[in-house]
């Protein structure tokens, strides 16, 4: 059967329509993951996956439909559609997620779902036990299928090895060679810095930091610093769940969640300030406009790390965020913290210690546990390192980077969720996050020159209107690469976020 070639003018609406379909259905998949992870009764559990399977479904089929397709080629050569920078910019981006999502046979993309649910089942039980010949044969298992998906998506015309072709799923084109040329300076950096922060005093008055707070308190302390920010909670929600996330279902409903215990509000803070970086670049895009479009949508995981990480650390973990959020939890959470100084939770907020753990790691250390990741599976998909050689590889590297002897698997290289799941290409990311706001950071300061003396009086509506402008607001017309340019007249380095970290050093051991 043939369709009749699409109207020229008609092709890029009924495009955007469909593309819109296909973005109710996930946005349905988003809002059940939601409530799987912070409603959701555990017998509901099998209902659920197939309920989430089936969406999948229906999804993919939207996705890779042939009319899809067709509508592509009739608005690529529509001179007005193509004359427009923002319409091309999203034709460009609709044909690049056409092509990715037709290019894995069904019976490929069949495979790696039951890798991943079966591969973390084994991860789990292999985890429990830090026994990692249970994970072992998932984990070949796991390279094996990824290696062959690299194989189907092809070497990127702008990359060198099938591992660029992984990494473009999360990070377009970003390649392993420039990753490498980025991180090799941060990493010799970051060692040194740690080595000067061991051979420096503790800072003081820590301690008595990590006091118990009621979580009720902590939950009302993040939700008044969240507010301050800008989150917008008519268009958005706080829930609890084991591991905190954020997920924007679409225009209108961004959900984030923290998980709390008494000892650790400092901790709840830092994750909801994180959490609440990802809600309001969610809450920024213009979903209302171009819902299902890639103008609508994030433009990499490390962009949106990069807003996570900036809330985070460049803003909740600085002395003038605390000289005001101090005064917001002696109102909120009285007795127990009203003896305390802004400088003294400044200092706590920014304890640098290794550790074995990425998830718990500080600011400072957090970026080696990243370099020792990417580098292992890039070695990995090339061939050169042996799945079955992995945790002697891994506690070498965790000896060299962070002076660490790692006990067991469990707190090595079985730690994270990742390649359970089937995710290779996806680490480095994290470390893009960081290394982007460092650098939108500078330049947001050139534009905003007293912006320290307005986190002093609790005022972030200037951050946010420039996060508006030059970041959130433009969606995936640019890639991460050109954005960066565009924002700070230069291209990804490693200065920045290696000035800041100094800065941070300097400001807390002296
Ligand atoms: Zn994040």
């Amino acid at each position: 059967m043939t369709t009749a070639t699409p109207a020229k003018t008609k092709a890029y609406e009924e495009l955007t329509s469909l593309l819109r379909d296909a973005a109710v259905l996930h946005s349905m998949q988003a809002t059940l993951a939601w409530d799987q992870e912070t409603m959701m009764p555990p017998g509901g559990a099998p209902l659920r996956a197939e309920q989430l399977e089936t969406l999948a479904g229906m999804v993919h089929t939207k996705k890779t439909d042939p009319r899809i397709g067709e509508l592509i080629a009739a608005c690529e050569d529509d001179s007005e559609v193509m004359g427009d920078a923002r319409r091309s910019a999203n034709v460009r981006e609709i044909r690049r997620d056409y092509e990715l999502a037709t290019k894995l046979p069904g019976s490929l993309v069949g495979e790696l779902a039951r890798a991943s649910s079966l591969g973390m089942e084994a991860w789990k039980d292999a985890r429990s036990k830090s026994d990692f010949a249970i994970f072992l044969p998932w984990l070949q298992k796991t390279v094996d299928l990824n290696r062959r998906k690299a194989e189907c998506y092809g070497v990127p015309s702008w990359g060198a090895e099938l591992y660029d072709a992984l990494m473009d799923e999360y990070e377009p084109k970003m390649t392993a060679a420039r990753t490498q040329e980025i991180f090799r300076p941060l990493r010799e950096f970051t060692v040194k810095l740690v080595e000067r922060v061991k051979a420096s005093k503790a800072p003081a008055g820590v301690d008595e930091v990590h006091t118990a707070i009621p979580i009720e308190k902590q939950k009302e302390f993040s939700r008044r610093v969240l507010e301050a920010f800008g989150f917008d909670f008519r268009c958005g929600r706080l829930d609890e769940s084991a591991h905190p996330f954020c997920e924007g279902a679409g225009p209108g409903d961004v959900r984030l969640t923290n998980r709390y215990s008494e000892k650790a509000w400092l901790d709840q803070l830092s994750s909801a300030s994180h959490e609440g970086g990802h809600g309001l670049y969610e809450q920024g895009l213009p979903k209302a406009e171009y819902f299902g479009q890639p103008l609508g949508d994030a433009i990499s995981l490390g962009i949106h790390e990069s807003q996570s990480r900036m809330w985070e650390n460049q803003i909740a973990r600085s002395r003038g965020f605390w000289e005001w959020a101090i005064g917001v939890a002696k109102d909120v959470m009285g007795a127990p913290v009203a003896g305390m100084s802004a400088d003294q939770v400044f200092r706590a907020a920014n304890v640098v210690e290794p550790s074995f753990i990425r998830v718990e790691a500080d600011e400072v250390t957090y970026n080696l546990h990243i370099m020792l990741r990417f580098d292992l599976e890039r070695a990995m998909i090339a061939g050169d390192l042996k799945p079955k050689d992995l945790p002697g590889i891994w506690n070498e590297r965790m000896k060299k980077d962070l002076g660490l002897t790692v006990p067991d698997d469990r707190r090595g290289c079985l730690q994270d969720v990742h390649w359970s799941m089937g995710a290779i290409g996806y680490f480095a990311t994290y470390t893009f996050g960081n290394l982007y706001s460092a650098q939108f950071w500078e330049a947001m300061a050139r534009a905003i020159p007293d912006r320290d003396d307005q986190i002093r009086r609790g005022e972030f509506g200037a951050i946010l209107a420039w996060l508006r402008e030059h970041i959130h607001g433009v969606g995936r017309q640019y890639s991460a690469g050109e954005l960066c340019e565009r924002v700070t007249g230069k291209p990804l380095a490693s200065e920045p976020l290696m000035r800041h970290l100094e800065a941070k050093v300097e400001s807390v051991y002296g």
